[in-house]
């Protein structure tokens, strides 16, 4: 069936493609989906559609530094907000005591998989006006209070690179909304600026998803909620195995969010002996991120001095361990295990 849609398609802007736009933008309860070329893409296209050039947006410090990357890249000015230091996310309080004149945008990053407080984000948006715009490259999947997350916002962006939740064959990326002027907006933007064949209406990049790969995301997507449940099936065993370990912080879920567990991300100061030992043990674990965005020598030229000890202590402290829906229940008991008996035995020296 895939074969037949495929080959029968225009590989650009074709059938698949719409399908593909209907069936997310369905999934998620929103009017519209526009596919693009890559999440990043999709977060310089709508920050610039909706008029954030040489405006502030507000984001967590503690972050993937491609989210702050894409603010600078649209011309935006990025504020960055300390994250609360039990969770990871966002602290919306410190979000509202950083509002000044020229801030107009709330970036909330749904952060490893799990959702950012929406009550809060949505009422702190609501009262000082300001745009809401989620980024769900880490949360597919993930629900707050029941509504799948990329549905509480003016836009929300997501990615599809093969590592995701809900990931292509290369590169790609979408941008949920419901305001049809947003919409309209990012069709003719990310295809050259054109609105028809010859029309160049304006300024903009070649960023469109392909028909082949969302011909591909169309059939995972059907997929993506059972993928979701055994992520979290998986990261439960994580979590009672490892709950009473000593120097080991876990990550906390709301519980009014259905976390996807994108990423499962433990805490500790022991963290690249845990990781060097995990190495020897055959458990490949990866870090996310070693780096607080505005210690990224290629971004801090353009953010000017930043104070964000937190973000700076997550970056020195974090550890992902595996997790994927293909995972076996013991495989998973086994990271576990060796986690416990590394953190048991005394420590050879501590983090940075
Ligand atoms: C992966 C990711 C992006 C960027 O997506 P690409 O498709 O790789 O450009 C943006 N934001 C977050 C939070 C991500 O994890």
């Amino acid at each position: 069936m895939l074969r037949a849609t495929f080959f029968e398609d225009n590989p650009i802007l074709g059938e698949s493609l719409r399908r593909f736009e209907a069936s997310l933008a369905a999934y998620h309860g929103v009017e519209e989906a526009i596919g693009v070329g890559s999440g990043t893409s999709a977060l310089v296209l709508t920050l610039r559609e909706l008029g954030l050039a040489g405006q502030e947006v507000l984001t967590c410090s503690h972050t993937f530094a491609g989210v702050v990357s894409a603010i600078l890249q649209a011309g935006a000015k990025p504020v960055l907000v300390e994250p609360d230091p039990l969770t990871g996310q966002i602290d919306l309080e410190k979000a509202a005591a950083a509002i000044g004149p020229e801030t107009r945008a709330l970036l909330a990053v749904h952060l490893y998989g799990h959702p950012v407080d929406l009550d809060a984000a949505a009422r702190l948006c609501r009262d000082s006006e300001l745009l809401l715009i989620e980024d769900v490259a880490q949360a597919h999947g993930a629900r707050w209070r029941g509504r799948p997350v990329g549905s509480f916002g003016d836009a929300a962006v997501m990615s599809f690179h093969p590592s995701k939740n809900l990931g292509a064959f290369g590169d790609g990326g979408a941008v949920l909304t419901s305001r049809s002027d947003l919409a309209q907006g990012l069709r003719v933007a990310r295809n050259l600026g054109k609105s028809g064949k010859y029309d160049f209406q304006r300024l903009g990049p070649n960023s469109k998803l392909d028909s082949l790969q969302a011909a591909l995301l169309e059939v995972k997507l059907r997929h993506l909620d059972r993928w979701v449940a055994r992520r979290r099936q998986l990261a439960e065993i994580y979590l009672e195995a490892l709950k009473d370990v000593e120097g080991l912080e876990l990550p906390v879920v709301d519980p009014r969010a259905e976390h996807a567990f994108h990423l499962f991300v433990v805490r500790t100061k022991r963290r690249d002996e845990l990781r060097r030992r995990l190495a020897e043990e055959g458990i490949k674990t990866s870090l996310h991120y070693p780096i607080a965005a505005h210690r990224q020598p290629g971004l801090e030229a353009h953010l000017g001095a930043v104070e964000a000890p937190l973000a700076e202590d997550f970056a020195s402290t974090v550890l992902t361990l595996p997790l994927s829906h293909e995972h076996r229940d013991d495989e998973i008991e086994a990271v576990a295990g060796t986690v416990k008996e590394i953190l048991a035995s005394p420590g050879q020296g501590t983090s940075p």
